[in-house]
């Protein structure tokens, strides 16, 4: 019985793991996920869970419900030694433990990847956790009922100042998601105008959402710019110290919501092995997925999704690999399976190759942009498609009705507006008047 350990339970992961369970005979092999977390995360949901469209437990799935045979370790890997076939896990209530295996599946994903700027390490936050979202929408909501207590000035305005780094496809859904609940949220606080929230994006290149043509991401721009939203093109965060953000331009204000998503880079968790990495760290892979070494194939070694470095067999890409995005890495996930299953058997595998589909992305409520070769579409259009795609995307039947029910139920009675920011000190309440024994 072969062995297969897969390290990371994100989309490649979750769906080489869902793959691999479809194909394996029984006896033919045995599937371990490991993954600090015991859910997937749907991310491109991250935006709609700030703005409380969408429920946060509702943008995960579970690992263990939806993986019915594979074997699940909440642990995280720290070292593989792949020589010896031994992966180094740190797993809570084991400490380091060692798991041998036949076949490794590297789909550990990707992490935030900033710059030494002062302050961002502070007092920046991320958008690639389900808990940096909940977070982001807790200090907004947070924000809005402290400056509704206070009277005009640099306080107040540091409060009702939201900001952005990154105008990719991220950066831009969030900053929208965000600027239309502030602008919803408005209505329940009389003290608070349109005009008092400020919202600003800082983009470091001349342009925004490279996925789609110059005159539709111009179109994205002024349309942010009707709501609201200030983007600053080819302009840097000197810093952030304090909260206190520094441009490349001069300008200067305050905030302490910084959301940071100015680009990825491979988990830097595969600097501990012993297998190669491309000098952005990433695990070069053949077509077939199967991890490469000096472009040849390794034994029994696979990888796919944003930890790799995939050649892009279309032509497209940027520098001939695929780009870091869901629509590779679900549907690497699914060929490496099949092709791991295939060479088990010693039958032939096939190359990755898919052409991408376009892209399509929320802008907020009944507002979105969709691109695909020639094709357009702008606002409510895209929105619906935006929500159709998405809506069906998310693996699980389950998961798929849990999102759509909210979303439906969020067009009857509009969105939740409370952050239930208290879940960071739950004991707080009990511990204020709880009798204690007499000294
Ligand atoms: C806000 C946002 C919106 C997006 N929108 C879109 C979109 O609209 N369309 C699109 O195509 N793409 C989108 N993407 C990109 C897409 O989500 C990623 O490309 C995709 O998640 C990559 O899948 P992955 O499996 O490689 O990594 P992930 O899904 O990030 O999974 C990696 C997994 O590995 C685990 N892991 C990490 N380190 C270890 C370790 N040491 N040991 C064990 N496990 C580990 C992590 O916990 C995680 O579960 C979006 C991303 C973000 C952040």
């Amino acid at each position: 019985m072969q062995k297969i350990l897969i390290v990371g339970g994100g989309y490649a992961g979750f769906y080489t793991a869902l793959k691999l369970e479809k194909l394996l005979r029984a006896g033919e092999a045995e599937v371990t996920l490991v993954d600090p977390l015991p859910y997937m995360i749907y991310q491109p949901f991250l935006p709609e869970v700030v703005a409380g469209s969408i429920e946060a437990r509702h943008t995960v799935v579970s690992h263990r419900r939806h993986l019915k045979t594979s074997k699940i370790i909440n642990g995280k890997m720290i070292q593989i030694d792949h020589a010896n076939k031994i992966a180094f896990l740190d797993v809570p209530g084991l400490g380091e433990i060692k798991q041998s295996y036949d076949q490794i599946v590297l789909t550990a994903g990707a992490v935030s990847r900033t710059f030494p700027i002062p302050g961002v390490a502070d007092n920046a936050i991320g958008l690639k956790t389900v808990e940096e979202a909940i977070e982001i929408r807790n200090r907004i909501l947070g924000n809005f009922d402290i400056a509704a207590n206070m009277p005009a000035g640099p306080s107040r305005d540091r409060l009702l100042t939201f900001v952005v780094v990154g105008g990719g496809f991220a950066g831009i859904e969030v900053f929208a998601e965000m600027r239309n609940l502030a602008s919803y949220l408005i209505r329940y606080y009389p003290g608070i105008s349109f005009a008092d929230v400020k919202f600003h994006l800082i983009e470091a290149m001349g342009r925004i959402m490279p996925e789609v043509s110059q005159k539709t991401s111009e179109w994205v721009l002024s349309d942010l710019d009707r709501r609201g939203g200030k983007v600053h093109l080819n302009t840097q965060l000197v810093s952030a110290l304090n909260g206190v953000l520094e441009l490349s331009t001069g300008e200067k204000f305050e905030s302490n919501v910084i959301v940071w998503t100015a680009g990825v880079m491979a988990s830097p968790f595969m600097k501990n092995t012993d297998l190669p990495l491309d000098e952005r760290g990433r695990v070069p892979a053949l077509p077939t997925l199967q991890i490469a070494k000096d472009g040849v194939a390794l034994a029994d070694a696979w990888t796919a999704g944003d930890v790799s470095a995939v050649p892009d067999l279309t032509g497209g890409g940027v520098g001939g690999f695929c780009v870091p995005n869901a629509q590779h890495a679900v549907r690497q996930g699914k060929l490496l399976a099949a092709n791991l299953v295939a060479n088990l058997r010693g039958e032939g595998i096939k190359e990755y190759k898919h052409k991408n589909l376009g892209a399509v992305a929320g802008l907020g409520l009944y507002n979105g942009v969709f691109q695909s070769g020639n094709i357009v579409l702008k606002g409510v259009l895209a929105w619906s498609a935006h929500r159709v795609y998405h809506g069906l995307a998310i693996p699980t039947f389950e998961r798929k009705w849990r999102v759509i029910v909210g979303w439906g139920s969020s067009f009857l009675f509009k969105r939740d507006i409370v952050s239930i920011s208290a879940t960071k000190d739950p004991r707080l309440a009990f511990e204020t008047w709880a009798s204690r024994p007499k000294a």
